[in-house]
């Protein structure tokens, strides 16, 4: 079974972090495919390198120099190849680039994209593996998506039996210029080489072990999720979990390929499993699989006597919120009025147009606007067609004296999602765990 591997960038961070890397590849002759993201942070006051080459471009497009900011990013490649001895040349590629930036013809992404190079570089001269450039088997369309049949027969045509690092977070444009994909897009890297070797496992190596069933600034220490299916870490993700790039989920999910999110300085910890399904429930007492949320959403009550059966009038309303190119979350309805629940930063700007709007086209009785709410959203796949879960959560809450505001629940019964205020966001959570997972 080939194994497709993708390390982060605190994974990448320092000789020390490449040595656990190089342990957890040869311990494993199935690891055969290794991604790079470019060296992140090794404290908390540290850059991350693709920080600083943004910065860098940022710099030479407005004619400042950049090369304190150039040596910074060159020396610490520079430190990792010293400290763990690697012979391969890297200066050359450094005055390449450097004299074409000067000259201004390196572009954004091309010169964001550097990070992953040079640690693909690295980390394969390090291993041993051949080094494939990522700007020879992820192809990009026109329109910025990725040309998968390509990519994909590129990638397999790359490989003859040995073991191969490649760089995460960019591809090549049909006239070869270089784009990266949005921030985190490694994580992007890696599902498509999975995919595209039909590999038994995505392993996506961080630096904690495994996806957490609560934020843990709000909750302590939160117990790791083992087991999560794909559509509930989507949910989770939507909901506010920041874990992998949202764009990482879609090849390996098609082609039914389990992802494990593992730590690389903990590599006995067994991290999470995410699949499409699980033949046996691990633990069927589980019910929440993960509690998350967002802050800071605005609810518009929009009333009006006999709106339910008022054919249409849905439509219009959305309609004006089409215009000002806002998409709204959710939409709570009563019998003689419906709620609009929006991110209070996506609907503020337009507020008073959208009102006036508002008050043309759909001619309502009254509109009321209430801010500082926060959403939060229990995901469990177990929760399904189990009665009394709703009942155990609002129970919960109401003995917390945390009053809902709103009460969402989509009919595959995956999630139950309700609003609270601002200031009863955290404490949402912390009952919610401390009842269900505790
Ligand atoms: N290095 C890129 C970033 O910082 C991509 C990645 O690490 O996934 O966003």
């Amino acid at each position: 079974m080939l194994k497709v591997t993708k390390f982060g960038g605190s994974s990448m961070a320092d000789a020390g972090q490449y040595r656990k890397v190089r342990d957890i590849i040869l311990s494993d002759p199935e690891r055969k495919v290794v991604v790079v993201s470019a060296a992140g942070k090794r404290h908390s006051k540290d850059h991350k390198i693709t920080d600083l080459l943004y910065l860098c471009h940022a710099h030479t497009q407005y004619g400042v120099p950049c090369d304190p900011v150039y040596e910074l990013i060159t020396s610490r490649y520079l430190e990792i190849r010293e400290k763990l001895g690697i012979a391969v040349d890297l200066e050359e590629d450094f005055a390449e680039l450097k004299q074409r930036l000067d000259a201004k013809q390196v572009t954004q992404d091309e010169m964001a994209s550097r990070g992953e190079y040079f640690s693909a570089k690295l980390m394969a001269a390090f291993l041993g593996f051949k080094f494939v450039d990522a700007a020879e088997w992820v192809f990009f369309n026109i329109d910025g998506t990725v040309n998968k049949k390509k990519s994909y027969a590129a990638l397999k045509e790359k490989m003859t039996g040995e073991g191969i690092v490649t760089p995460g977070f960019y591809g090549v444009m049909p006239n070869g210029s270089i784009r990266t994909f949005s921030r985190g897009g490694s994580d992007i890297t890696g599902s498509l080489a999975a995919a595209a070797l039909d590999a038994g496992v995505y392993e996506n190596w961080t630096d904690v072990s495994g996806i957490l069933m609560a934020d843990p600034r709000i909750v302590e220490n939160p117990q790791p999720i083992s087991e999560i299916t794909y559509d509930e870490l989507r949910e989770l993700a939507y909901a506010g979990a920041n874990v992998l790039h949202e764009g990482a989920i879609f090849p390996v999910r098609e082609k039914d390929i389990p992802l494990n999110i593992r730590n690389t300085n903990e590599p006995s910890a067994p991290g999470t499993m995410i699949k499409k399904h699980f033949e046996t429930e691990s633990d069927p007492d589980r019910i929440i699989t993960g509690i998350t949320g967002k802050k800071d959403f605005s609810i518009i009550t929009i009333f009006k006597r006999g709106l339910t059966s008022e054919v249409g009038i849905l439509r219009k309303i959305l309609s004006v919120l089409e215009r000002y190119n806002i998409s709204v979350e959710f939409v709570p309805n009563g019998i003689d009025n419906v709620s609009l629940v929006i991110p209070t930063a996506t609907i503020a700007p337009h507020l008073y147009t959208f009102m006036a709007d508002l008050q043309q086209e759909v001619n309502p009785d009254n509109v009321v606007v209430q801010d500082q709410i926060s959403i939060v959203t229990a995901v469990g796949h177990q929760m399904a067609f189990r009665p009394g879960v709703s009942g155990k959560i609002f129970a919960a809450l109401g003995q917390a004296d945390i009053n809902i505001r709103m009460i969402n629940q989509g009919p595959d019964e995956l999630n139950i999602i309700f609003g609270v205020e601002n200031k009863d966001f955290a404490n949402a959570i912390r009952v919610l765990y401390n009842s269900f997972i505790k």
